[in-house]
């Protein structure tokens, strides 16, 4: 549960999230759907260390009260230092992190950026990048300190229809390559039905889980025209 503030500083208290319960399995990519102001991003920043929270979030039995190294979060904008090019952009997590020893960083930001298809473009600058190749070095600054779960709040949402396709190919193919765990929010229902391994329905005032659902038909390759027969040009 998650209450918004602080009632000694005058702000009356508002209640986002209620009783979310909610299992996510290794490996798996969880889809998060639901209307806008419904709690999805507080969710995920609670599940990040990134926001306080009532109750209890455990990841590999060790509870969330702040960001943890088996954690990466990426948001909709890819926030890159414009001073920095693409190999120093994604070492920038590791930075951060300080959990990985110095000397494994080169390896890890090397492998990172050939996982996002980008390893022809390590020594450009943001401004020399597509908004796609924005959001493949955010993510690439993601998977390099290694996370076990990577939190994604609407990653592809500011992206055109074919490199959201593309995105969302690569991030199946590094999933399906890796023990990585993905939860994955987003407000396009095809993406949630291509991406996840299930989809959740989150519901709001305040927002619950309404909806859990297994996606176990195999994922659709994007949409086939059949022409009826008899059909004239
Ligand atoms: P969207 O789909 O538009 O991104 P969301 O589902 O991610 O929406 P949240 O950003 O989690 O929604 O917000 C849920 C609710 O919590 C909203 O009503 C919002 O106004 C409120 N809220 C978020 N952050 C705060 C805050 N720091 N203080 C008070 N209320 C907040
Ligand atoms: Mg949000």
């Amino acid at each position: 549960s998650k209450v918004f503030g602080d009632r000694k500083k005058g702000a009356p208290p508002v209640e986002v999230l209620k009783g979310v319960d909610l299992a996510v399995r290794e490996n798996e990519i969880v889809c998060v759907l639901g209307p806008s102001g419904c709690g999805k991003s507080t969710l995920l920043n609670c599940a990040a260390g990134l926001e306080s929270y009532d109750g209890s979030i455990v990841i590999n039995d060790r509870e969330v009260r702040e960001p943890l190294p088996e954690l990466a979060v990426v948001f909709q904008a890819p926030h890159l230092l414009p001073w920095r090019n693409v190999r120093k952009n994604t070492q920038y997590g590791l930075e951060m992190r300080r959990t990985v020893p110095k000397g494994d960083w080169p390896g890890r930001v090397k492998d990172a950026i050939r996982l996002v298809g980008l390893d022809h473009a390590v020594d450009r600058f943001p401004r020399q990048l597509s908004g796609g190749m924005q959001q493949r070095v955010n993510i690439a600054r993601a998977l390099a300190v290694g996370p076990e779960v990577l939190l994604m709040d609407e990653p592809f949402g500011a992206l055109d229809a074919l490199t959201k396709e593309r995105m969302q190919e690569e991030l199946q193919r590094i999933v399906a390559g890796s023990q990585l765990t993905v939860v994955f929010i987003t407000h396009d229902i095809g993406e949630a039905i291509y991406l996840g391994d299930r989809i959740v329905v989150m519901s709001s005032n305040p927002g619950q889980i309404r909806l859990s659902v297994e996606v176990d038909a195999p994922r659709p390759r994007g949409i086939e025209f059949k022409r009826s027969s008899g059909f004239q040009e």
